[in-house]
């Protein structure tokens, strides 16, 4: 396989990106030239050396010069740590924060589980999950937002989450909630906008 063969194969698996947009991609990248090519290599250099993945919640986020561990969220004493709000992926993060409406914590799944999957825990962060929780439990965690996407992979994740969680939330009286109300079927929580964000949030149950 030559450098555009192996490149192409590489954005095939990416989101929502088939084989002939992925060698699309590929055919852009050379027509632009070499200084374009030099800063997506640049700046793909500084993606894996100045993004982190935060050891508590799981979102990305850039890192200081002293490459701290925690995300700024994570680490803001004024949030409310009484709340975690489960949500698929980091775009969901972003858009929320975007509404500046909610102020509790995050747990960043990293995916979704769909409804024959063989091995659902590994879908998603099940193992880091469970030990987030374990830790909110000492800071005082009242509730779990359960905010996956509305449509059949976001609901089965729903469903597992609540099978994993059920015991371990009622033992320390903690309650689970989701956002259904207000939002509609197929429904991410990326793209949906500040009013219908404060809506759900209010009318979580
Ligand atoms: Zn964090």
């Amino acid at each position: 396989m030559n450098a555009i063969e192996k490149i192409a194969g590489i954005f095939s698996k990416f989101p929502g990106i088939g084989p002939r947009q992925s060698k699309r991609f590929v055919f852009f990248l050379l027509t632009k030239g070499n200084d374009f090519l030099d800063e997506l290599i640049e700046l793909l250099n500084k993606l894996k050396n100045e993004i982190l993945m935060c050891d508590s919640c799981r979102r990305f986020f850039p890192a200081g010069p002293k490459k701290e561990k925690i995300c700024n969220i994570c680490a803001d004493k004024n949030r409310d740590s009484s709340i975690l709000m489960l949500i698929e992926k980091d775009t969901d993060l972003e858009n929320l924060e975007k509404s500046g409406i909610y102020k509790g914590h995050y747990f960043v799944l990293g995916g979704n589980i769909s409804v024959f999957e063989k091995n659902p825990e590994e879908k998603i962060r099940s193992k880091e999950l469970v030990k987030k929780i374990n830790e909110s439990v000492k800071s005082g965690l009242k509730e779990i937002i359960i905010a996956t996407s509305l449509n059949t992979e976001g609901e089965n994740t729903m469903e597992f989450l609540i099978k994993l969680l059920g015991a371990m939330a009622q033992k320390n009286s903690i309650k689970i909630s989701t956002l259904g109300k207000g939002l509609s079927t197929g429904t991410e929580l990326e793209y949906i906008d500040s009013e219908t964000i404060k809506n759900a949030i209010q009318n979580r149950h």
